[in-house]
């Protein structure tokens, strides 16, 4: 949520170059728009800020998984392993691709299990999207052995992590590539707008043909440019680069302010017995976006969620029962509901994703619980929530 409580005069300051200019698009008018490049700025700033040698930034973070997969060869036909457990544009890119979403079990990071994904590997599998959910990371080194041992491409979906590292290096760069999403409701915003990055020479020179009609970008004349491979229209508008431009400079104070806010937080509900945390593999490297802790059981996670409801405690998830997170409730994907036809439903052997079975991973997201941590809180006012949130623990938790 950090972004748009820091929406300030940083981000006017940007919007405004952009306004004088009136120079919208991200390429080309190279007299008119007067020095102001901020998509470009913008994907600097990413770059730097993650360490990654290469990013493009995008219209959303839907357009980036679509574009890393392109990117990185992956296409109709090939098997992608994905997480139960996501923002289910995950699972649309896998499927505009027109490749074939596979299902692996999660563990208790809330991401892909090693074991979980080995188990599902055939012959078709060509990629891993692994989505490290909710600011903190996956199991990545045994990850990483699976995926190497299989002769499997690993793909981060890392929209949630950004400002999340392991071992101190950015997730988005263990695989062949990572996105980002800067939708309205990520750490930091554009308004819309999504990036990807890589250290991958091949897969970055695809990135910015793929996301822009295969155009080459060489010269100054739109026109007359080449176009080494098909493409489609993925491209950030200068207005939403601004935003993002001035958002990105802020992340080192919002992360500042999540850890310290979050280890408060955290603290105060370690008295209880019976709640366990999430398994954090490298917590140094958690970006602290959310609290995230287990109940014994579905019961009592769910009287838990009551008293926090009655209590108004805020910035409450539980995830198990939300509509776009889970693949419990994605009754669109179960009975394929979908305007058009998709070339999953045409490809053999045929794919039925109302009968995919994860007890692991319901068991763990049933217990589940998940608290946002805000960077605008006063001292008093998570003072405050603190109290709400351990009055309502001692009244389920005896
Ligand atoms: C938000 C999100 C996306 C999609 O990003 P948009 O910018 O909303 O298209 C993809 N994956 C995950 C895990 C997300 O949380």
């Amino acid at each position: 949520m950090a972004g748009i409580e820091l929406f300030g005069p940083e981000e006017r300051k940007e919007v405004n170059d952009v306004m004088e200019t009136g120079i919208l698009f991200r390429y080309n008018f190279d007299e008119e728009r007067k020095g102001h490049w901020k998509a470009r700025e913008f994907e600097a700033q990413i770059a730097e800020f993650t360490g990654a040698k290469y990013c493009l930034t995008c219209s959303s973070g839907s357009a980036a998984v679509s574009i890393m997969l392109a990117s990185a060869g992956v296409g109709a036909g090939d098997e992608v392993i994905v997480p139960p457990f996501t923002f289910i544009a995950t699972i649309e890119a896998v499927l505009w691709a027109g490749a074939i979403p596979v299902f692996a079990e999660i563990d208790d990071t809330l991401n892909l299990s090693p074991e979980g994904i080995e188990a599902v590997i055939t012959e078709k599998t060509k990629a891993v999207c692994l989505v490290h959910m909710c600011g903190s990371m996956a199991r990545l080194d045994a990850i990483l052995e699976v995926c190497n041992r299989h002769h499997i491409l690993l793909l981060e979906d890392t929209a949630q992590a950004l400002g999340t590292y392991y071992r101190d290096r950015h997730v988005g760069l263990f695989g062949k590539a990572g996105t980002f999403s800067f939708d309205f409701f990520k750490i930091i915003t554009a308004g819309e707008g999504g990036a990807v990055i890589t250290n991958d020479k091949d897969v970055a020179d695809k990135m910015p043909l793929v996301s822009d009609h295969g155009h080459d970008h060489i010269g100054n004349n739109r026109g007359a440019e080449q176009h080494p491979v098909l493409g489609f229209n993925y491209r950030i508008g200068e207005m939403n680069a601004a935003v993002g431009l001035a958002q990105a400079r802020k992340l080192p104070q919002i992360l500042k302010i999540q850890k310290e806010n979050k280890k408060r937080m955290k603290a105060a509900i370690a008295r209880f017995e019976q709640i366990t945390f999430r398994h954090i593999p490298d917590p140094q490297g958690d970006a602290a976006t959310f609290l995230n802790f287990f109940l014994p059981d579905e019961k009592t996670a769910r009287k838990v969620v009551e008293a926090f409801n009655d209590a108004g405690v805020t910035g409450l998830q539980y995830w198990y029962d939300n509509n776009f997170h889970y693949i419990k409730n994605w009754y669109h994907l179960k009975d394929f509901s979908v305007a058009a036809k998709l070339p999953v439903q045409v490809i053999d052997p045929e794919r039925n994703y109302s009968e995919v079975n994860l007890p692991k991973s319901d068991d763990i997201m049933s217990r589940l619980i998940s608290l946002v941590i805000n960077v605008g809180w006063t001292d008093d006012e998570l003072a405050n929530h603190i109290d709400k949130i351990t009055t309502a623990l001692d009244k389920v938790l005896v």
